[in-house]
């Protein structure tokens, strides 16, 4: 059988339930966006680790240095600002090609420690080894939360909502420009730089967490027509997404009309916008939105609801349903 038929998380499902029953002392592994390791009697650490391969995630002419270093350890943080969690530390491993050159490292250090420092993380270890060929980096991040806190893709109820805490897309329309090697505007210099530089969600998640309305979370990184499926697969439900209520930023709208391309499509199954996820009760939502929105100064977008049954996401648009098929980044099927 080859790779491409299953699909990495095809690969994941092989294997997964042959170490679950390994798992100790009510530690949650594989499946979410961290694992959960309770320690002691009230706290519990959710730990996750994510790769970036030069010409696979990223092109070296493409992103600078000290990009390079802020979104790898970005990336990352975001796992844990899904759980609601607060990082306590990173690790960092990385294979470098021996042509790169000091000055290209310091660069990338001085990115991952800018990043470091916003959010009071430690880097604590890591591995330094030779590559042949491409750059490899690998982060694993450990955050910290209060027991049966963690926020897990599994939470969702019927009739939650489903919300993002930002615009969908923008990260994708980014990669596009740099890929289609469109000429530099105001414009798309702000999509390229949601691409090449991601903000997680950090203090968003530990804000949402606060209220017990918050239900299911998880971080957006292959674009939600994918990323809502594992949370209604985890929790066994099914979902509505209105395309009309989608957040797309006005710069992605105005790209997107100049570029000819499909601004839903790629706000749906365009990946890498590091924005939260999440379901809540929908009585809470009118509160919760209203204090997010003075908080950060930004909305929190209501853009569909769960609902019972089988874990496929239907779609409507001004209240008609219609067809449509996003299917997200899979790694290997893409
Ligand atoms: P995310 O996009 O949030 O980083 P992934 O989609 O990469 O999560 O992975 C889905 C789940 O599968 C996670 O719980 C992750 O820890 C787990 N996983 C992925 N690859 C492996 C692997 N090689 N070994 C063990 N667990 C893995
Ligand atoms: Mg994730």
């Amino acid at each position: 059988m080859n790779l491409k038929e299953i699909g990495e998380f095809g690969f994941i499902e092989r294997f997964k339930p042959l170490f679950q029953n390994l798992n100790q002392n009510n530690q949650i592994g594989i499946g979410d966006d961290c694992a959960i390791i309770p320690v002691g009697n009230n706290k519990e650490w959710v730990i996750s680790t994510d790769m970036l391969i030069e010409e696979v995630h990223f092109l070296r002419s493409s992103i600078s240095p000290y990009q390079l270093g802020y979104k790898s350890l970005a990336v990352n943080l975001s796992d844990i600002a899904s759980m609601g969690a607060k990082p306590i530390a990173s690790f960092l491993s990385i294979a470098i090609p021996t042509h790169i050159e000091v000055d290209y490292l310091d660069e990338f250090i001085k990115g991952y420690h800018d990043l470091s420092t916003k959010y009071n993380t430690p880097l604590l270890g890591g591995d330094t080894t030779k590559s042949l060929q491409n750059l490899a980096i690998n982060v694993t991040v450990i955050g910290e939360c209060a027991k049966g806190e963690a926020r897990k893709r599994s939470d969702a109820q019927v009739n939650d909502i489903i919300c993002t805490t930002g615009p969908l897309g923008d990260s994708a329309a980014g990669l596009q420009t740099i890929l289609q090697k469109i000429n530099s505007s105001e414009n798309n210099r702000h999509l390229v730089n949601k691409h090449l530089q991601p903000e997680p969600q950090i203090n968003e998640g530990l804000f949402l967490k606060t209220y017990s309305a918050i239900h299911a979370m998880m971080d957006i990184s292959d674009g939600i027509a994918s990323d809502l499926k594992h949370i209604l697969k985890a929790s066994r439900k099914s979902a509505t997404i209105d395309i009309a209520s989608l957040p797309i930023s006005d710069v992605l709208t105005n790209e997107a009309q100049k570029q000819h391309w499909n601004a839903t499509e790629l706000a749906l199954s365009g990946g890498e916008d590091y924005e939260l996820l999440l379901t809540m009760a929908p009585e809470s939502y009118e509160r919760i939105s209203k204090a997010f929105e003075e908080k950060f100064g930004k909305k929190l977008h209501c853009i569909g609801s769960i609902d019972e049954g089988e874990p496929e996401i239907k779609y409507t648009q001004n209240g008609e349903s219609i067809e449509i098929h996003s299917s997200g980044f899979n790694h290997f099927k893409s």
